[in-house]
């Protein structure tokens, strides 16, 4: 029986980010929960995922290899998920907080009718067997304490609540390969578009800007991506922004976009509705910029600029050149 098995999802042949964090997961509880940590690689041509996924030093690394994972169908990933559960039999599944990974998850507590934790920020092992953990609920309002008895469980860490675990130098790990014997599918895969990201994606950047229904339009989005140029940030958005066809929807942070926890997070034109704090709320620092003093996300902000987004952007996009310049002639 294995004790921890991490899902190591792979996005166009690279592991998700995702996956260190998983690890520091696993390596927090894996001395209570016999059994050791297990890697499982599902997808096609997985072999240099599989080998960067050894990188954490785990107890087994499984891996499912075949062409009819090479896309993130769910019912497929799902099915090679549940296949290798009932293989391996572990008290633990960690699943990313991908769009991919939290479907197959809840699609494997389902048919095992294991418990499902999603979005957990802190998790411990009980003494009775079983898991204590913390999760944001009611958009983020409120950390709620669940716990759960004994395993097995599915655990679905929240994006970046956790830090990521460094590869460690490993002995060389042999993985075990296992044939995809899926039951009948009910769906089919088409071919996915795979949406290009414009500049800097939200989700790493160490300075994030973003705008939201107090820019008005597209045209001000230039000006953020300006300043977003200057600082070597990238720029992310609200619903509003996305919803009006304004940006690409892999600029959204909040509850239906990304969670992100830059080091600088700088909102524009963005009220702070509690969907939207719940995506950038861990961020280091966060700068408002917006017209209503009593904007609710002047309650979150570690500085606030009370004035017209356009103005204020302008000013700070010509102090940031001005000053680039400047140290540009001083080397
Ligand atoms: C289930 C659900 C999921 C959701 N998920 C998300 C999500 O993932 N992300 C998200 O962002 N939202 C989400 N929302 C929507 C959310 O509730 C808000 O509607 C949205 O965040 C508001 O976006 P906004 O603050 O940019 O726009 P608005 O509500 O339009 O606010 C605009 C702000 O700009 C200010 N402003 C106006 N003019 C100027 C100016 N000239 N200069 C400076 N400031 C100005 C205003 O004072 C105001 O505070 C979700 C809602 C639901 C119900």
């Amino acid at each position: 029986m294995a004790g921890i098995l991490i899902v190591a999802e792979v996005d166009a042949g690279v592991l998700r980010p995702e996956y260190w964090e998983l690890a520091t997961v696993a390596r927090a509880v894996s001395a209570s929960i016999p059994g050791g940590v297990s890697v499982a690689v599902i997808g096609a041509d997985v072999a240099a995922a599989a080998q960067q996924a050894a990188g954490i030093g785990p107890d087994t690394l499984h891996v499912i290899d075949d062409e009819r994972l090479a896309n993130p169908w769910p019912e497929a990933h799902a099915a090679a998920l549940i296949q290798l559960c009932g293989e391996l039999s572990p008290q633990m599944v960690l699943a990313p907080r991908s769009i991919l990974g939290a479907e197959i998850a809840a699609r494997l507590a389902v048919r095992c009718g294991w418990p499902l934790l999603q979005d957990v920020v802190q998790i411990e092992a009980t003494p009775d067997g079983g898991l204590q953990a913390v999760r944001p609920v009611s958009g983020g309002a409120v950390a709620a304490t669940v716990r759960i008895g004994a395993g097995p469980w599915v655990v679905v860490p929240r994006p970046r609540a956790f830090a990521p675990a460094a590869a460690s130098a490993v002995a060389e790990i042999t993985p075990t390969r296992h044939a995809f014997a899926p039951p009948p599918f009910a769906t089919a895969c088409g071919t996915p578009q795979r949406v290009a990201v414009q500049g800097l994606s939200v989700d790493r950047a160490k300075i994030v800007v973003a705008g939201g229904g107090g820019l008005g339009g597209p045209e001000p989005f230039t000006l953020l991506r300006e300043v977003a140029a200057l600082v070597g940030g990238a720029v992310g958005a609200s619903r509003v922004a996305v919803d009006s066809g304004w940006v690409q929807s892999t600029m959204q942070v909040g509850l239906t976009g990304k969670t992100i926890a830059p080091d600088l997070y700088i909102a524009v034109g963005i009220s702070g509705a509690i969907q939207h704090l719940v995506g950038c709320s861990s961020s280091q620092v966060i700068v408002a910029v917006n017209s209503d003093p009593a904007a609710p996300i002047f309650g979150i902000a570690n500085y606030g600029v009370v004035g017209d987004c356009k103005e204020v952007m302008t000013a700070f996009r010509d102090t940031l050149a001005t000053r680039a310049a400047q140290a540009g002639r001083a080397v």
